[in-house]
């Protein structure tokens, strides 16, 4: 009933020991299986509840599972600029995606999975420089990540997983037309299948239609 139980892979499982964690949070315990299992989710978690884990450790351990194909690594001299991350964490805030770093970078030691973040309000150089250097998760706020993808230095066309956390303040924060955007830039050149988790502290009537638009619309997207 433990972390085992949820099929992380070991390295994983070992990173989540050296944090202390005795046993998972219930958002943990609920979603963990679901995402392990390949399958969507839309869930109802405060901060607090344990939700950084309850979507990094399965999404590592699912990335760890399988080769980057040199996706996260680029060969020096590769014409190709564009990182090319395998998940995406989306946020509203700086402060929440910083956040999600530092925790997906501890799940993440010893696994081979790189994580970058990517926020605005600061300049781009140290961000693109880390991106050079290969990602494979990526967590970003959604205007800085459109205008990486407009200038052509991240690609979206071999993310696996989509993560929307705390979705019901990214459409509040007026969020809804990048995060529209990114959805379709994911299809670019080709469609490709992927898990989309969808993180969000309340419901409500006026952010349910949207939310729900846009998460049935990446999963229609991606089953077509
Ligand atoms: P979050 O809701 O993701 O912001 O997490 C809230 C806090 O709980 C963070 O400081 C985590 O490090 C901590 N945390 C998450 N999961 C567990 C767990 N299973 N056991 C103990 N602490 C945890």
């Amino acid at each position: 009933d433990g972390f085992e139980a949820a099929g992380l892979a070991e390295a994983v499982l070992r990173n989540v020991a050296r944090c202390g964690y005795e046993s998972p949070t219930p958002v943990q315990r609920y979603a963990m299986p679901i995402v392990m299992g390949g399958r969507d989710l839309m869930a109802c978690a405060q901060t607090g509840s344990g939700k950084t884990a309850a979507f990094c450790l399965p999404v590592i351990s699912g990335l760890a599972a399988v080769s980057s194909g040199g996706y996260g690594r680029r060969d020096r001299g590769s014409f190709e600029r564009r990182a090319k991350p395998r998940a995406l964490v989306l946020a509203p805030t700086r402060e929440l995606a910083a956040q999600i770093n530092e925790e997906a970078k501890k799940f993440s030691f010893e696994t081979g999975i790189r994580v970058v973040v990517a926020y605005g309000g600061t300049p781009m150089y140290d961000q693109l420089r880390d991106l050079e250097r290969g990602v494979d998760l990526l967590v970003a706020t959604p205007g800085r990540l459109v205008d990486m993808v407009e200038r052509s230095r991240v690609s979206l066309e071999a993310i696996k997983y989509l993560v929307m956390d705390e979705a019901d303040r990214m459409l509040d924060m007026g969020f809804e037309p990048q995060i529209r955007k990114i959805v379709d830039m994911m299809n670019m050149p080709k469609k490709s299948v992927r898990q989309t988790l969808l993180f969000s502290a309340t419901f409500p009537p006026e952010i349910q239609q949207p939310l729900t638009l846009v998460f049935v619309e990446t999963k229609r997207e991606a089953d077509s």
